[in-house]
């Protein structure tokens, strides 16, 4: 076996795992980075952007069926044809690929290993069986896998995963999608509007990473109208019949239904890629899930010279958040012992589906019940979002009663990539309900209806202001 020495060790060529190596090496290091799979990142070959490449075409279909409301009428039948849909995905996604790629080729051959990496101890890991590596520190950047409840993997090659569907040549007639959080809501959306029949099952009503029942509530019946969505199902029996996928369910109607598919896409839940990084040989310690406990502030996995970013560490499972804490994680393994906190922005995520779901700052399950008001808008009569058809969804803005600081939001509605930008630079800047309705609204568009919700939380900051005096007032008199 051969043995290299090396400053810096980081596991994984992904986003995290660039961006870590990339920091190391600006700061002077010497820096190896160990990737076991293809190189690309998965955001580029399975991830973000196969997945928009495939809702753009979706939204493609769904608009062109969708003109008559104004008076316009696109003569003839609209065709999707799946092998150019599948086409199109697969060349687009090859070029965000081989930007990735052309990035991995520029980095010296003598700093990349290939191999999967295990711990041997906190400073030595092995790459399969053929190389030794002794490095002062280590980043594990090693992502995230899709996690596959046993049942479903005796489907066999009827089982898919997000990385699947991106490999298809055509697109399939029939899909059973389990599980409604963001990665199974846009891709079943999409698969509909393309003309797969789709039905997408869910458990415990969650729905797309949305924590605000009533946020919920609306984005549930909004897409139910569209494609069948159960995000409280009753599956009683999925197998394999020949080449088809057989689900036996009960219908949000209460009838018990049996259907076949060509396919069930399985997307419940990803699991950190922990597991087998032989962590039980190192001193960290571990949460229920396997995954060291890190801080999140500076990536240090307790006080070893070990560092976790991106899906690795399952904090927030998104590319900017990996590219962050990839950053700091490799300018902290370059600075060890010596570890600064590095820049952590206001939390937002946002779902490609129509109507866009965004979260920014703290959403509504991480607010302390009585110390913060909701402001709302319902979209059907929203000015702009009505003069596009596109009224349909919920904002509800959370500000503190104490200081009126804005908290967060959690909305489905038009154009929620923008407004959740807005509101997550808003929750950075520390904003009160205020200080953001002093901000010019421009007329006609869509943030009219982000000012209203805020004058309701800013009436309701008022009310509950009284509230608060006229009970203290109580007490004291009393
Ligand atoms: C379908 C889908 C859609 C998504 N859409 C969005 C979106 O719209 N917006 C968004 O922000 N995020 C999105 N995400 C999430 C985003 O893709 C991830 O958060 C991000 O790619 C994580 O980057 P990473 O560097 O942590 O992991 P990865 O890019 O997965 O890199 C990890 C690397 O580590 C390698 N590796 C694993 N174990 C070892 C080992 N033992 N030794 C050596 N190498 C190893 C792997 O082969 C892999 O190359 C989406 C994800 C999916 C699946």
């Amino acid at each position: 076996m051969k043995t290299l020495h090396t400053d810096i060790a980081v596991i994984g060529a992904g986003t995290a795992g660039l961006a870590a190596y990339r920091a190391a090496k600006a700061a002077g290091k010497r820096a190896l980075l160990i990737e076991g799979g293809p190189y690309g990142t998965t955001c580029a070959r399975v991830g973000c952007m196969p997945s928009k490449l495939l809702i753009a075409a979706a939204e493609a279909a769904h608009n062109a069926a969708h003109t008559e409301a104004f008076g316009v009428h696109v003569g003839g039948e609209i065709t999707v044809d799946g092998a150019e849909v599948m086409d199109r995905v697969k060349r687009e996604r090859g070029r965000f690929v081989g930007f990735v790629l052309d990035g991995v080729e520029n980095i010296p051959a003598e700093d990349k290993l290939r191999g999967y990496a295990r711990f041997v101890s906190d400073t030595v890991l092995e790459i399969d069986d053929h190389t030794q590596v002794h490095a002062s520190r280590v980043v594990i950047a090693t992502g995230s896998r899709p996690s596959v409840p046993p049942p479903f993997r005796e489907l066999g090659d009827r089982l898919v995963v997000n990385d699947d569907v991106f490999a298809w040549n055509d697109l399939p007639g029939r899909v059973a999608v389990f599980g409604p959080g963001v990665i199974g809501l846009e891709l079943g959306q999409a698969l509909a509007r393309l003309g797969v029949e789709v039905r997408v099952f869910g458990v415990s009503g969650s729905l797309a990473g949305i924590s605000d029942p009533q946020v919920r509530q609306s984005a549930r019946k909004i897409f139910q109208r569209e494609f069948y969505l159960d995000p409280d199902a009753r599956v009683l029996e999925t197998k394999r019949v020949g080449d088809e996928v057989e689900v036996r369910y009960i219908t949000l109607d209460n009838a018990e239904r049996t259907e076949r598919f060509d396919y069930a896409l399985v997307a419940t839940g990803r699991r950190a890629n922990v597991d087998g990084l032989g962590l039980e040989n190192t001193s960290l310690e571990l949460n229920v899930h396997g995954v060291p406990v890190f801080d999140r502030e500076t990536m240090q996995a307790g006080d070893s010279a070990i560092f976790i970013a991106g899906d690795a560490n399952a904090d927030a499972p998104l590319l900017h958040e990996a590219a962050d804490e990839g950053r700091i994680a490799g300018e902290n393994a370059a600075r060890y012992p010596d570890i600064r906190n590095g820049l952590r922005r206001a939390p937002l995520a946002v779902v490609f589906s129509d109507p866009q779901i965004a979260v920014a700052g703290q959403g509504h399950g991480r607010l302390i019940p009585g110390t913060f008001v909701v402001g709302e808008v319902d979209f059907s009569d929203q000015g702009r979002s009505r003069v596009m058809l596109k009224n349909r969804g919920l904002l509800h803005v959370y500000a503190d009663i104490e200081t009126g600081r804005f908290l967060g939001a959690e909305m489905v509605g038009p154009s929620a990539e923008h407004i959740g930008h807005l509101l997550a630079w808003a929750v950075q800047q520390e904003l009160t309900v205020a200080r953001m309705l002093e901000m010019p609204f421009y007329h006609p568009v869509i943030e009219e209806g982000l000012r209203t919700a805020l004058r309701d939380a800013a009436a309701k900051l008022a009310l509950a202001r009284d509230a608060l005096r006229n009970e203290t007032a109580e007490q004291e008199t009393a």
